[in-house]
């Protein structure tokens, strides 16, 4: 079985002269294996395809994917169209559990959550919708037919979380946090009472009488969780509900939609994968092929699902997803013996209102230290110190080291395409290589960088921050907008070229997992956010989590098989024990 899929954005119709229809070796042995819609679309058609490639190659605007099935899977449950990415399972809501959702960028996971919003209606791949009788048949015997049935019933009672929080800040800028809240979600009028306990524990206190176009990232992000909890329904829909967020705010977060599950069934979607696994009781982790197709596994427990994911291989399933296994490493060798390439001493800004003192420190050849703390501790101030972008107040950033920076915040502001920004920038060809192979640039090369979403600039940014050629690499929160799958890519990039140029980096973020895969040491921030700050000098990784993760009150565990980092539920045994030896970021034996 074979699929095809022709993305419409990128096709020009008659601008090639339908090249796709002139090479296809089909059309010449006199076949319609690619024809003309009405429109003027070029139609693969996916039972005389015979997979050769030709059209793909051809294609001048790469806008052809024709992928073999390794197995024969049946009618889909959607499809968008003709051509068009299809989606085979569903997602089983589980009434009192969490759901979570593990999956790379344009597999189907919003598609997926529109079918059980009801937004979207499974067609099995026809042109029309199907009718009920037909969606319950194909469904028999299936657990999420009871699901199905309440939707029929309209009694699904769905409150959703948007993925794209920062568009409230426009799309309703003028209303107050409070207004916000009191307003419901998705038709379900609010729980009045509920909304004042999420935004307590969401620590919403200070932004209730703000508007919402007053609100940062981090502040839109939980008054959108806190909205979506407190509306009067049954089934929670959560989309990334980490992003913007500092890690005590993450598992706080965490902690809410946990709670939820109580009141019916939540399903969470979620790159950081500590997070999702602190949440779920359960996860489904979409493969195939992104663009393509999807295929949801069936459901994992939380462990598990996140170990084979990491590990690349799904059991029940039988499918591979990666050739590489994603590793931890409890001890990190080497780290501590390589002689100190840069030393700088404390560093102190100020503006009004706020105040950061970092102490000097040192880091090492081709060491990467992890950089953690809460939000508006003064991070990104102490990472522009270094590039030179800010003059400190007291003391001075090591001078004539030249620094390769990737700002926190991206700005488009090139004209032209990936593939010139890449020709104007110096840059070490073998690791610029690699960077684009592991970062999957090659889809990226003709497009014009105004024109990028987020995850696709983040990749092009880390991309040149990885290969310039510098003596310190600067990387601000490089996770922000990257699926699961280029988190674990990036992390095991910036920690490879580190390891092989002898360049020292650091990198600031919120997500455990990645600083754990990426950085030998850590430097921690801590403070009163937005007016006080202070930083550490870099030290051990044990030494430096277990004073990051005191300060926060939360404690990790080692996973024995995947030896990755685990959060402990709060006043579980482990949680305990490791809270009263001071063991907050578990080394394992
Ligand atoms: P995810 O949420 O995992 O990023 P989506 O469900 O948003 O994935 O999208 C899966 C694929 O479906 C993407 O390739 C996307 O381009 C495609 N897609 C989404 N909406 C449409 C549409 N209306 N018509 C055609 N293709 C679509
Ligand atoms: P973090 O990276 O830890 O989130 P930042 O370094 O971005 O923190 O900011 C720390 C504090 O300094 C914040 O309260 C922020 O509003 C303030 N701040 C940052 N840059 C400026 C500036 N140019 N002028 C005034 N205040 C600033």
């Amino acid at each position: 079985m074979r699929i095809a899929v022709i993305d419409r954005d990128k096709c020009t119709r008659e601008v090639c002269g339908y090249q796709c229809i002139k090479v296809c070796p089909g059309v010449r042995m006199g076949d319609e294996t690619v024809s003309k819609d009405a429109e003027g679309w070029p139609v693969i058609n996916e039972e005389l395809c015979t997979g050769c490639g030709l059209c793909v190659k051809r294609c001048p605007v790469k806008a052809i994917k024709v992928i073999n099935l390794p197995e024969e899977k049946g009618a889909p449950v959607f499809q968008y169209g003709p051509n068009a990415f299809r989606l085979y399972g569903l997602l089983l809501p589980k009434q009192g559990s969490i759901v979570g959702v593990i999956g790379v960028n344009g597999i189907g996971k919003t598609t997926a959550l529109e079918l059980l919003r009801g937004a979207l209606k499974p067609n099995f791949g026809k042109a029309e919708a199907a009718g009920w009788e037909e969606i319950k048949r194909a469904f028999r015997g299936n657990e999420v037919r009871g699901y199905l049935e309440k939707l029929e019933r309209g009694e699904a009672r769905v409150s959703a979380k948007q993925q794209y929080v920062d568009r409230l800040a426009s799309d309703e800028g003028e209303k107050t946090v409070e207004k916000f809240l009191a307003d419901g979600n998705g038709g379900k009028s609010a729980n009045a009472a509920l909304a004042r306990e999420l935004a307590e524990e969401l620590e919403l206190g200070p932004c209730m009488k703000r508007k919402l176009s007053q609100l940062s990232g981090g502040e839109l992000q939980r008054a959108a969780i806190a909205k979506c909890l407190s509306a009067d329904a049954g089934v929670f829909f959560i989309d990334e509900p980490a992003s913007f967020l500092d890690v005590r705010q993450r598992l706080k977060a965490a902690a809410a939609i946990r709670k939820a599950g109580g009141r019916g069934a939540v399903v969470v979607v979620e790159h950081d994968l500590a997070v999702l696994d602190y949440l779920s009781d359960y996860v489904h982790v979409l493969y195939g092929t992104r663009g393509v197709y999807g295929k949801v596994s069936g459901l994992k427990a939380a462990r598990n699902g996140v170990n084979e994911f990491l590990d690349g291989f799904l059991k029940d399933e039988n499918v591979r997803m990666r050739k590489e296994p994603i590793r931890f490493e409890v001890r990190r060798p080497g780290a501590h013996n390589a002689p100190a390439a840069i030393a700088y001493g404390k560093l102190v800004k100020k503006y009004p209102g706020f105040g950061l003192a970092a102490d000097g420190g040192s880091v090492r050849e081709g060491e990467v230290v992890g950089i953690l703390g809460p939000n508006a501790t003064g991070k990104t101030t102490f990472i522009k110190m270094l590039a030179g972008v800010e003059e400190p107040d007291e003391g001075s950033a090591p001078a004539k080291i030249a620094v390769a920076y990737k700002p926190q915040y991206l700005k488009a502001d090139f004209e032209g395409t990936v593939r010139e920004l890449f020709a104007k920038t110096e840059v070490d060809e073998f690791t610029f290589g690699e960077a684009k192979a592991k970062l999957e640039l090659d889809e990226l090369m003709e497009k014009q960088v105004a024109k990028l979403s987020g995850g696709e600039l983040q990749r092009v940014a880390i991309a040149i921050c990885l290969s310039r050629k510098a003596g310190l690499r600067l990387f601000d929160e490089p996770s922000a907008f990257l699926d699961v799958e280029q988190r674990l890519a990036a992390a095991e990039l910036i920690k490879k070229t580190a390891k092989a140029s002898g360049v020292p980096s650091f990198v600031v973020d919120h997500d455990i997992l990645f600083i754990d895969l990426a950085s030998d040491r850590v430097m921690v921030f801590s403070g009163n956010p937005g007016i006080k700050g202070s930083a550490s000098a870099p030290t051990d990784l044990r030494e430096g989590m277990n004073s990051f993760l005191a300060g926060q009150g939360i404690t990790f565990r080692r996973d024995p098989d995947s030896r990755r980092p685990r959060a402990n539920k709060p006043g579980s045994q482990l949680d305990v024990e490791q809270k009263k030896t001071g063991e907050y970021y578990y080394a394992g034996k």
